[in-house]
């Protein structure tokens, strides 16, 4: 077992912020897990590919690197396969693995940066899919005492980019696989979401494969979403709002043009990018960090920035959002 003590973790965090861990530890393989918990090793944080966390200083004790690797098939039958991916897989190759055997369910969520472990943690989603659509488990190991243990789609209380990984399980449990269960046959694309269907009907495409779908999610993707690899970020810094449909009329009354999308009985989501840009911080710079010009809800770092400003810009927009529409946006980012 390695440890680098003292390491700098700028190569590893999508916003490229300077932070140093206790130790870096690099996890290959499940038994890694297992020794690393008899050794004692304590307090333990564990990092896929650092596009959804936010380093807001030094972190203390030990950073265990996923790189668990390996796909494989594990059962099929005349309509589905179901396939297990090592957590430390990049979540992109995954779904280009997918398509390329011509295998449903994952096409929307193109281009979604990080591993294949972190994916159950936010339940990722794009373009109107949400990854627990597919998912069929995950076998994860306990940090407190080693045990290994599967859970299920309930176990796992998948909601809008939440699950149980960010409540009760919190830093507790090392995800070292995580199962699909995708298609090969009797499967309909999902194309219900605007950008899509308008750039499959550019394209003249009418009976869209999900080869169609994911070339469109990928475009969509490169024309709109900042790079990290040219500007720091880490995707949407906020989730967008659920509020009752009452408060909405309410705001409606006042913004006229507030837009919504239902999210079940009673209930609307706001897109928080609109509430940030109509509060005045689209594309403003605050010393070294900044809201992005084209993407509201993206915070990013020009480069010298520090966790601190970026923590600051962030608790200063939810502030504003709160004063000017009274509704609460809080992180999707994980704060370190
Ligand atoms: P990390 O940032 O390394 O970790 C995130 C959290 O998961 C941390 O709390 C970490 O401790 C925990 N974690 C990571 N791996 C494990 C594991 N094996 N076991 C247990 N806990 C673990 N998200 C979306 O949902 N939809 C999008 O469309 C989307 N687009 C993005 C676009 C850009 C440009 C960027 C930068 C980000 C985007 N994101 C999006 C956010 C991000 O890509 C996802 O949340 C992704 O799943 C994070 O993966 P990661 O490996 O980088 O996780
Ligand atoms: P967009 O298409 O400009 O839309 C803005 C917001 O409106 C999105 O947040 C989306 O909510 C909502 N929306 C738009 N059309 C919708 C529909 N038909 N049904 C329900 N909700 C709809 O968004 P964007 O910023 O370019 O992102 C495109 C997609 O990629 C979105 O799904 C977004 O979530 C995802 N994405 C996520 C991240 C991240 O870090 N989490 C980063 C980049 C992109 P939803 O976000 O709920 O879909």
């Amino acid at each position: 077992m390695h440890i680098q003590h003292n390491a700098e973790l700028k190569a590893y965090n999508t916003f490229g912020l300077s932070a140093r861990a206790g130790g870096l530890l690099k996890i290959l393989h499940t038994g890694d897990v297992h020794e690393v918990v008899s050794s004692g090793l304590h307090p333990l944080r564990i990092l896929g590919g650092g596009s959804n966390i936010l380093l807001k200083g030094d972190v203390e004790g030990y950073v265990l690197k996923n790189e668990i690797k390996g796909i494989s098939i594990i059962d099929e039958n005349d309509n589905n396969v179901l396939v297990e991916v090592g957590a430390g897989e990049v979540w992109h190759q995954f779904v280009l693995w997918a398509i390329s055997k011509n295998l449903g369910g994952l096409e929307n969520l193109a281009l979604i940066p990080g591993t294949v472990g972190a994916a159950p943690i936010q339940n990722i989603g794009a373009y109107g899919v949400e990854q627990e659509s597919v998912f069929h488990s995950l076998k994860a190991i306990d940090l407190t005492d080693g045990n290994e243990m599967i859970f299920d789609k309930d176990q796992c209380r998948f909601g809008y980019r939440d699950s149980i990984f960010k409540h009760e399980l919190k830093n507790r449990c090392f995800i070292v696989s995580v199962s699909y269960l995708l298609y090969k046959k009797n499967y309909t694309v999902n194309t219900s979401y605007g950008a899509i269907s308008e750039v499959l009907k550019s394209k003249d495409v009418h009976n869209p494969g999900i080869d169609h779908v994911a070339d469109a999610v990928i475009e969509i993707r490169r024309s709109k979403l900042p790079d990290p690899e040219l500007i720091g970020n880490a995707g949407s810094f906020f989730k967008n709002p659920v509020i009752s449909v009452a408060q909405y009329k309410l705001l409606k009354e006042l913004h006229p043009d507030i837009p919504c999308y239902s999210a079940g009985e009673g209930l609307v989501k706001v897109p928080a990018g609109w509430l940030i840009e109509r509060a005045g911080y689209k594309g403003i710079q605050k010393g070294n960090v900044g809201v992005h010009k084209n993407q509201a809800l993206v915070l990013v770092n020009y480069g010298q920035g520090t966790g601190q400003e970026v923590w600051q810009l962030a608790l200063e927009v939810m502030s504003e959002v709160q004063n000017r529409f009274g509704i609460h946006i809080e992180p999707e980012v994980n704060v370190w």
